[in-house]
């Protein structure tokens, strides 16, 4: 197995599929859609049913026969990589029979183990990386194989039990738009894993709730020779503003389990100008307050500035998916069950970020995010083993095994 899902892998690795944060089209590049359609005749080939690639760049597809229950889970994983590094041209490089110390990719990319969550676990074993000049694209394309290999598997296999199961491969999901297009009801599933994580061992069921909060100033712009009483200066409102942010809540102070707000861009001359923020925390509460501080803020920035006009708009984002996940806990449970079975641990864990499962969670379907073995991502310096992709492979097994296992007659684990 092992061989035939690296030599996935890397085929996958060597096609760009960088999204496009600029465009506006769906998917936000073509490059996507081409290796969705490479995906598309390999699904064909191998066997699946209900296959169908839409305009907006999401492929969809269903594993033939029923398998046993009446819950139907889903895998997604995205098929574009982040646009921060260069994903063009990307030459993997295997460092066989690892010794644990760094790996020098190039004069200034060196990958230092200490820097990293989980290397140490792999000494002895094959790390792969790109050559330094472009990120290596785990991210997600360990999850593209990953899920191709699970229903090569399934329909090789059909004495393995498993639940009804439905794939899917996205676009655009590193600039946010992953979902913006998702069909959850042609999709059809009950429950969806996200093949998207890192480390092996984890399970993340919490997200940060996102909001973007973003402030318009219109001041009054006068030659400043003659101002005295007359120029409003929308440069000077804006950076009250931000001054009167706590440096206690912004990212570089904020870690584990604590939010932020963080400014992200100003642009003004006096006239008018614009401050872009983002707001994140894990609990609902904690994003209420966030949002109430800045909603005081802008009547504060009102009555010290009559004459400006000043305008606050908050829009969420995406939301923490570990609400809806508290109230059937079966998609949690049985990650984790698998994960032991076929790591030998296994536990909870919480992503600083956001992943296409908070959106996906909202929208009817509620969604863990289980981990491919990949570190470093949007990086240079990305890696991932070998192992650590075989491993992603039996987590994902194992998990669908479980979910077979417990069939329509059983409820939870605990029974
Ligand atoms: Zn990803």
């Amino acid at each position: 197995m092992s061989e035939q899902l690296t030599e996935r892998f890397l085929s996958y690795v060597r096609i760009n599929t960088a999204s496009d944060p600029i465009s506006t089209a769906s998917p936000s590049s073509s490059c996507q859609v081409d290796f969705l359609r490479i995906l598309e005749s390999e699904l064909r080939e191998i066997g699946m049913e209900h296959i169908h690639l839409d305009d907006k760049g999401t492929l969809y597809a269903a594993l033939p026969g029923e398998g046993s229950g009446n819950t139907v889970i889903g895998l997604i994983a995205h098929v574009d990589t982040s646009p921060d590094v260069s994903g063009k041209d990307v030459s993997p490089v295997l460092h066989n029979d690892w010794d644990g110390k760094a790996i020098t990719l190039q004069p200034n990319i060196v990958i230092e183990p200490e820097e990293t969550v989980d290397m140490s676990r792999y000494v002895g074993g094959t790390i792969i990386t790109s050559d330094g000049s472009t990120l290596l694209g785990a991210d997600d394309k360990a999850g593209v194989a990953v899920i191709i290999e699970i229903c090569i598997r399934l329909i090789a296999d059909p004495d393995i039990s498993r639940p009804p199961l439905k794939v899917a491969f996205t676009t655009d999901e590193e600039i946010g738009r992953g979902m913006d297009n998702f069909d959850v009801s042609k999709f059809g599933v009950d429950f969806a894993y996200t093949v998207d994580g890192s480390s092996i061992g984890k399970v993340d069921t919490q997200t940060f709730n996102a909001w973007s909060a973003n402030w318009k100033v219109k001041g009054n712009e006068v030659h400043p020779g003659s101002a005295k009483g007359i120029l409003v200066n929308s440069v000077r409102i804006l950076a009250d503003i931000v001054a009167m942010i706590s440096p206690e809540e912004m990212p570089e102070n904020s870690s584990g389990d604590e939010g932020y707000d963080y400014p992200l861009s100003i642009s003004s001359v006096a006239g008018e100008g614009e401050l872009k923020m983002i707001l994140r925390d894990f609990t609902r509460e904690g994003m209420e307050e966030r949002i109430h501080r800045l909603r005081s803020l802008e009547k504060w920035i009102r009555i010290k500035y009559p004459r400006a006009e000043v305008s606050l708009q908050l829009k969420e984002q995406y939301r923490n998916p570990g609400e809806i996940l508290q109230e059937d806990r079966r998609p949690v449970d049985y990650a984790l069950k698998g994960m032991e079975r076929a790591v030998l641990e296994g536990k909870e864990d919480s992503i600083r970020g956001g992943t296409d499962g908070s959106r996906l969670s909202f929208m009817g379907v509620p969604t863990v995010n289980l981990p491919t073995g990949g570190e470093l991502f949007h990086s240079r310096k990305e890696w991932i083993a070998e192992e650590g992709l075989e491993a992603s492979f039996r987590i994902v097994l194992e998990t669908l095994k479980i979910w077979g296992e417990n069939g329509p007659f059983h409820q939870s684990l605990s029974e």
